[in-house]
């Protein structure tokens, strides 16, 4: 998807929503306390397929930090 291409039907159609509009409707996720990492969804305008990704990869080592891995 962060290729351009929606990898469900292929489009190169795509949108990226802003990370602005996201902090607004409180889509991200807590890296601590205070601080939370911005998330950018990824449409495929064609078929609706959506992907997410942390908008600054620089908050990853947070959310690895305060997020327990999954279950097993
Ligand atoms: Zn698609």
């Amino acid at each position: 998807m962060k290729s351009g291409q929606c990898p469900k039907c292929e489009s190169n159609d795509i949108r990226v929503i802003a990370l602005d509009w996201h902090r607004k409707l409180g889509a991200s996720i807590a890296t601590g306390i205070f601080s939370t990492a911005a998330i950018d969804h990824h449409v495929c305008v064609a078929c609706g397929y959506t992907e997410m990704y942390v908008s600054d990869p620089g908050d990853l080592a947070g959310i690895a930090a305060k997020w327990s891995p999954p279950q097993r």
